[in-house]
């Protein structure tokens, strides 16, 4: 018996003992290293004139046996000398990256799940189900053949054998079922069925069963009127894997039907994508991709569960079904397939270059993804809404987790409701039909645009010539604010191309008064202490602070906030889980319309000292602002009576 060298004794362990689920993967492996057997002998075939292969022979068999409990993986491809057989699977390749991991994952089996889950573990993983593995195999050009047999325990033996053409079985005994593993499951047709489809399916060349079909009998020519159908059981190869994968072909030979097709029974979705982009990259980097902007969002979408990713396969291999690093997270809607022959399955690769290749290819499907929904925006505005609808969440939710990092990507992708032109417009056309004077882009934030738009602060706005959008999500506001300001068009701000401001329309200062008028408030705020130091003692703490107002035509009153947080802010925090406490709070400004006839009958009220009077009507007035708002008061009951009081 021969002893397994150190780092594959490893491996093997790891593999055994492994707690991994996902040991059906075995058949990919083994398939996968049949197809590059096949491969090795028709490139040689071409370089040299004297080995001579039909490429229409090459192919892979995938064999059973229900009663002996064992799997076969047959090609016709290179084949191993004796002196093969012994060197590569008796050893691994030497990997830094995997020796470390291995001596790292001891008694930890996260690292186990990590490697097998992530890489191509190779031949080895024939001992996740077998309890011994035999390869016989017959190198091409030569006349003998060698079988290569383990346990997997500690060693193996290498004989004599035969085989009748060049190439390679692997012959797969399975363990005996346990309480969790049912192994003899691989031996059946269907299952092996199932595990070619997924994770083989697109292997260039053909995977072949043998499998049962039924056909009925021809009905015999003295039959009666009682004849009843016949059946009977026939074998046949059949080619299980469709080989050439539909990211492969160019996108003018494939129909918009196949790829519909592709989408929904790949990613189980029951309606069209909304847009579908195929790519083919050269050079550096060479790979596939093919991706689907989904029409809907799926049920999970927003649940904690929901994995972003895109499939990755390295020539036609599966391996992996969401591979996250391939998408930004304000794309995670996105659904698709990569395919890179650069990225090996060979766990010898250096796991850092793996990720090195990976992030490149993630830089460019990100171009491509922004650029997509850029000309659906500008070619296919209804398509576009209905895309925003479903995943604009997530873009706004990208500007604001990335505190304004990703909004060169995201900006010109945002619509925002008009409350001037009624309809969802971007950023860049809110610019173009603003004011010539004016520098800000203005916004309200509550939780519906039909209070929206009758809001004082909004009115006022509106009534000197200036758009407001309406934001009624609850992400809207944080990603208003990450945005700070808008540059319209590509490039730069610069003389022409000036940053326009987003300001919240109950924020400090909008800019749209003069300093006169300021000034004048200011002024008018002074003579007025008195009346407003009892205000504010009225509401005590509810605001920092009363003052005229320079926005207000109608409203007797609006509340408005100095600093980054707003009102709706303050609320979303205090009822995030755990939030009410040391939750950041806002500075709330309680600003008076002294035009306004309320604040003659208050003013009256305070000169003759009628203090109750002041106190009431300021709380009155508070908690009209709040409903304005769309903001829950807090005592309804208290604020009903007080109304009551009034009328009689
Ligand atoms: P690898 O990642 O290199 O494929 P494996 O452990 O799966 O690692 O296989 C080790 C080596 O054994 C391969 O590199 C190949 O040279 C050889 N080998 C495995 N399977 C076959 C096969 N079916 N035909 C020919 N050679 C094979």
């Amino acid at each position: 018996m021969r002893k397994f060298k150190t780092e594959s004794k490893k491996l093997l362990d790891l593999m055994i003992n492994s707690i991994y689920t996902n040991r059906e993967i075995f058949l990919r492996e083994l398939i996968s290293n049949a197809s590059d057997a096949v491969d090795k002998l028709y490139f040689r075939s071409l370089m040299d004139d004297s080995v001579k292969i039909n490429r229409a022979d090459l192919a892979i068999t995938v064999a059973f046996d229900e009663d002996e409990k064992t799997v076969t993986v047959s090609d016709n491809g290179t084949g191993m000398t004796k002196d093969d057989l012994d060197k590569n699977l008796g050893t691994i390749a030497h990997s830094d990256s995997f020796e470390f991991k291995a001596e790292n994952s001891e008694g930890d089996d996260v690292a186990d799940v990590d490697i097998i889950g992530q890489f191509g573990v190779g031949f080895y993983s024939a001992f996740m189900v077998g309890k011994k593995v035999k390869v016989v195999s017959k190198a091409y050009g030569s006349d003998e053949a060698w079988a290569w047999e383990s346990d997997g325990v500690d060693g193996y033996n290498i004989t004599q054998a035969e085989r009748a053409e060049h190439g390679t079985d692997v012959i797969v005994y399975l363990k005996d079922n346990t309480d969790e593993e049912r192994y003899d499951s691989f031996a059946t047709e269907s299952t092996l069925r199932n595990l070619i489809k997924r994770y083989s399916n697109y292997v260039r060349y053909p995977i072949q069963m043998e499998v049962t079909k039924s056909r009925q009998l021809p009905k015999p020519e003295d039959a009666g009127d009682d004849y009843k159908p016949e059946f009977e059981n026939y074998t046949e190869v059949e080619t299980i894997n469709s080989m050439i994968p539909i990211w492969k072909r160019k996108k003018s030979e494939v129909s918009d039907e196949e790829y519909n097709e592709f989408y929904k029974t790949d990613f189980h979705d029951f309606e069209d994508p909304a847009r579908t982009i195929s790519l083919h990259a050269e050079g550096t980097l060479t790979y596939d991709a093919l991706m689907f902007i989904p029409g809907h969002a799926p049920y999970d979408m927003w649940s904690k569960d929901y994995k972003k990713g895109l499939a990755l396969y390295s020539s036609g291999v599966l391996i992996m079904e969401k591979c996250e690093e391939l998408v930004p997270d304000y794309f995670n809607f996105m659904r698709g397939v990569v395919d890179s022959a650069d990225l090996t399955l060979n766990i010898s690769r250096e796991t850092l270059q793996h990720n090195g290749q990976l992030r490149a290819i993630a830089r460019r499907l990100e171009k491509k993804i922004k650029s997509e929904l850029a000309s659906m925006l500008s070619d296919d505005r209804e398509a576009y809404e209905k895309f925003f609808k479903e995943f604009g969440r997530t873009l706004k939710f990208g500007v604001y987790s990335s505190y304004g990092m990703a909004k060169d990507t995201l900006g010109d992708l945002l619509v925002f409701y008009s409350a001037k032109q009624d309809k969802m417009i971007t950023l860049d056309e809110y610019i173009a039909d603003a004011p010539e004077d004016s520098k800000a882009i203005y916004f309200a934030a509550g939780d519906s645009r039909e209070r929206l738009v009758q809001m004082p602060i909004v009115t006022t706005v509106l009534a000197k010539g200036y758009d407001v959008l309406l934001c009624d999500e609850d992400v809207d506001e944080f990603c208003m604010m990450a945005l700070h300001d808008y540059v319209s068009g590509e490039g730069s701000a610069d003389d022409e191309n000036q940053a326009f401001e987003i300001k919240n329309v109950a924020g400090e200062d909008l800019g749209l008064t003069t300093d006169e008028e300021k000034e004048q408030a200011a002024k008018a705020t002074e003579e007025n202490s008195s009346l407003f130091d009892a205000m504010r003692d009225a509401l005590d703490g509810d605001v920092e602070k009363v003052v005229v107002s320079t926005r207000l035509t109608d409203a007797p009153v609006v509340l408005t906030t100095e600093g980054t947080v707003s009102l709706q802010m303050a609320q979303m925090f205090k009822h995030q889980p755990g939030g009410a406490e040391g939750a950041p709070e806002a500075h709330v400004v309680l600003e008076v319309n002294d035009k306004h006839p309320i604040f003659d009958v208050m003013k009256k009220a305070n000169e003759a000292g009628d203090s109750e009077k002041v106190a009431d009507y300021t709380k009155i007035l508070y908690n009209q602002a709040l409903l304005v708002e769309g903001l829950p008061i807090d005592d309804p009951l208290k604020f009903a009576q007080q109304v009551s009081k009034l009328m009689v």
